[in-house]
């Protein structure tokens, strides 16, 4: 039931207003929503399932209640920080500001942190907007939720993976929270952990946190078939055991919040496809050799650091933003310009696309960046600082995402089910932007600044 029919329920129920007078019931505008992420969910592995010999019921329960996407085209980079912010905002990286997984760090002295703070969003998230509305709200492990205003929030953060990063988790979440929660389902999942027993022990406390407190949106976030298509590849035998055991946790969320709400509307996103890889191509290594980023003396153990920079990468998985140190010096750009086409004119660096200043803004992505360049599968981007690795090598890594959106393996899953929303309906191909206000107009909530406009059904 939404707080404003709750709210009704209580006058009448108090006899401030006469029962014969009530109006009927009209339908309510508005439903809470329990909103669900599966890092790294192609949408061909729940529509194709059976093709893919994949034993998903819970997911193709959604699918065939609801109303689907066959795509969702993503963001500039498909990369999980940035992809789930415009998942909870509706505008694209350059206007919410998350541009990438780990912030700018050339001198690597931030000891590889992440975009993990909530105020570096620079726009209102469905958070904001359900609160502005009166709405509950909840969250657990989504992406960039340090220190958002959350109802109750079990924020996503790790350091070091010691077991003192659990102390850092239980000090940023809403207090007493985690307490409550881990007397009921034991120790939580340490920050770092990306694996399955990590998703089914979040999974465990999104549900409770349902049935504890019945937030009218939730958000929840699961990571394990992320970090299994990068250690096996999108379509190993690995990946499809780890989705099918992700099922049944969606499976168990869908029924708690149905138990709680039962007029919630239910969303599955997704926020980036996977690639198969098996070749990297090292941008650091063409600056260092061009003199355009200079390395400290080794050390005692041989490591070296950036010491100064005219240009430097910003990785950003299958594509790499160029950062200049003196933006408006045009010298400087024209022979990072000429190296970079140099680069791109080899077919072995696998680099197709290469975007400039307004081209890159008009994209969406990253305003620091003075280049962007866009790899072919099955090439990632890296930007080691690593002596002696070199222009190409053999990564361990054997999928990847975050190339430009416009490459179709980069879809991402949108579906959707509940009172309102149509049965069996294919949306074809839509914009990650416009997840966002289709989900603040379900729940009596607005989002004015998405850059798309919300579905209707
Ligand atoms: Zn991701």
């Amino acid at each position: 039931m939404g707080v404003k029919s709750a709210f009704l329920g209580l006058l009448l129920a108090a006899g401030m207003i006469p029962a014969a007078t009530a109006k009927p019931a009209a339908k309510p505008a508005h439903h809470p929503v329990l909103m669900i992420s599966i890092d790294g969910l192609r949408p061909g592995d729940v529509i194709e399932a059976d093709k893919r010999g994949l034993k998903i019921p819970a997911l193709r329960a959604l699918l065939a209640e609801g109303t689907h996407a066959a795509g969702v085209v993503g963001v500039l980079p498909t990369l999980t920080f940035p992809s789930h912010t415009t998942l909870i905002t509706g505008v694209d990286p350059a206007h919410h500001g998350v541009l990438n997984n780990v912030t700018f760090d050339p001198t690597a002295i931030n000891q590889d942190g992440w975009y993990w703070y909530a105020s570096d969003i620079k726009v209102p998230t469905l958070w904001d907007a359900a609160r502005a509305k009166g709405l509950t709200t909840g969250n657990v492990h989504w992406p960039v939720s340090v220190g958002a205003k959350i109802g109750w929030n079990l924020p996503q953060i790790w350091r070091t993976g010691h077991p003192d990063d659990a102390k850092l988790v239980a000090a940023l979440s809403t207090p007493g929270l985690l307490p409550e929660l881990e007397a009921k389902e034991g120790p939580y999942a340490p920050g770092k952990d990306e694996d399955l027993p990590a998703d089914q022990t979040r999974g465990r406390f999104a549900a409770r946190l349902i049935a504890a407190h019945h937030p009218d949106f939730l958000t929840v976030y699961l990571t394990a078939l992320d970090h299994t298509q990068h250690e096996t590849g999108p379509d190993s035998a690995q990946s499809h055991a780890v989705l099918e055991s992700i099922d049944a946790i969606v499976g168990n969320l869908v029924a708690a919040e149905r138990k709680a709400h039962p007029d919630a509307v239910i969303a599955l996103v997704s926020d980036h496809g996977f690639a198969a890889v098996d070749n990297a191509f090292n941008l650091s290594r063409a600056l260092i050799d061009a003199g355009l980023i200079r390395l400290s003396t080794p050390d005692q153990l041989g490591r070296q650091k950036i010491e100064s920079w005219d240009a430097v990468a910003w990785a950003s998985g299958g594509s790499v933003a160029v950062v200049l140190a003196r933006p408006d010096d045009a010298a400087l750009k024209a022979k990072v310009r000429e190296l970079l086409v140099g680069l791109k004119a080899d077919p072995a660096n696998r680099i197709i696309d290469m975007l400039e200043g307004d081209a890159i803004a008009k994209a969406g992505g990253n305003p620091q960046a003075g280049f962007y360049l866009n790899l072919a599968p099955p090439m990632l981007a890296t930007g080691y600082v690593a002596p002696g690795l070199p222009l190409r090598f053999v990564p361990p890594t054997k999928g990847m995402h975050g190339f430009f959106p416009a490459d179709p393996r980069m879809r991402s899953t949108f579906m959707i089910a509940g009172p309102g929303v149509p049965k069996g309906r294919d949306l074809g191909e839509i914009d990650m932007r416009a997840i966002a206000p289709t989900l603040a107009r379900i729940m009596g909530a607005r989002l004015d600044q998405a850059e798309a406009p919300a579905i209707t059904f």
